[in-house]
């Protein structure tokens, strides 16, 4: 049995795999072409979000017998064509819950203070006390987009803050301490933070757009810890320029990577190159989760 690491996973992982009597072939770079080339020898896949897995290469994978994704997206996997060919696709759903919703609230505090726009001025060899007055987060509301894991996280730290807390999830009744709301305007009309945290769908594709940015809040700020295209980018924009959305921290973008992205020409944009689940609590999980996966999937 054999297993192709396509993307960066914690050596743990691997050993753990390697001690269930699996060949490791680690190979974080591989490129697309060499993928599918290579990827007929193998009875399993390990990928995260980097490597696409869609139907040329399931075409080539003859001996494949699953897929495991380290992390929570599946849209970099083609799961029916792969439930087709009777090959499994499996993720580590609960592992970077804590580490993407940390990273939610980290943002929603410094998108309150300017936190990054006054480490900018102080490395201008500035001290301009005068020119950041930050706002407070106790008291506003903060309205989730999605009422999953990582929103119910982010909703339970933001309570504990003092934050007035309502999510819009239409496959979710109720979630401790949120108030769940029926129609997205009720959310934008009374949010003062906006938090994404839903998967990319066809229905979740730009719901933020720009009849959605006009029902908001005037001085509303925008997380998206979730996924790119959920947002429209250039109507993101347009509303960071009038004013009406006050900052935006982006962990996910439409097009990744995204170097020199248009939005990172506006100050008031913060972020990050999707490393929501970037932490070594997170990356330890997940590769337990990855090699537990595999084990099962291969020694079943
Ligand atoms: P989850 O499946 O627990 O929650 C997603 C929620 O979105 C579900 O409750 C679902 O009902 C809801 N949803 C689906 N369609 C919706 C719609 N149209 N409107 C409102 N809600 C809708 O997943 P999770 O673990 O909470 O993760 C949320 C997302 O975060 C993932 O889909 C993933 O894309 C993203 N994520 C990002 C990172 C990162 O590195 N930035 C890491 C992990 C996960």
């Amino acid at each position: 049995m054999k297993v192709l690491i396509c993307d960066a996973t914690a050596q743990a992982a691997l050993d753990m795999i390697s001690e269930a009597g699996i060949e490791v072939v680690n190979k974080p770079d591989i490129t697309p072409e060499e993928l599918l080339e290579e990827i007929v020898e193998y009875d399993a896949m390990v990928v995260r979000s980097r490597t696409k897995v869609r139907k040329p290469v399931i075409d080539k994978a003859i001996k494949l017998k699953a897929i495991v994704r380290g992390g929570v997206g599946l849209d970099n996997i083609d799961v029916k064509y792969a439930g087709s060919k009777g090959i499994q696709v499996l993720n580590t759903p609960s592992a970077s819950t804590a580490a993407v919703a940390e990273l939610a609230i980290g943002y929603i505090f410094a998108l309150a203070r300017n936190i990054h726009q006054m480490t900018i001025s102080m490395e201008e060899g500035e001290w301009a006390k005068k020119s950041f007055s930050g706002t407070e987060i106790s008291g506003k509301t903060l309205g989730l987009i999605g009422a999953g894991r990582i929103a119910r996280s982010v909703g339970q730290k933001a309570n504990a803050l003092g934050m007035r807390v309502i999510a819009y999830d239409p496959y979710v009744d109720e979630a401790p301490g949120i108030g769940m709301v029926e129609a997205l305007d009720a959310l934008f009309s009374s949010a003062d933070y906006i938090s994404m945290h839903v998967p990319y769908t066809k229905e979740t594709h730009n719901i933020l757009n720009a009849e959605a940015f006009e029902k908001m809040k005037a001085g509303v700020y925008v997380v998206n810890c979730g996924r790119g295209s959920t947002i429209d980018e250039d109507a993101l924009f347009d509303a960071l320029k009038s004013g009406k959305v006050a900052g935006a921290a982006l962990d996910v973008y439409t097009e990744e990577p995204s170097m020199g992205h248009k939005l990172y020409t506006l100050e008031q944009v913060i972020g990050s190159p999707h490393i929501g689940a970037g932490t070594a609590e997170a990356k330890a999980r997940v590769g337990t989760e990855v090699a537990k996966n595999v084990i099962n999937a291969l020694k079943a």
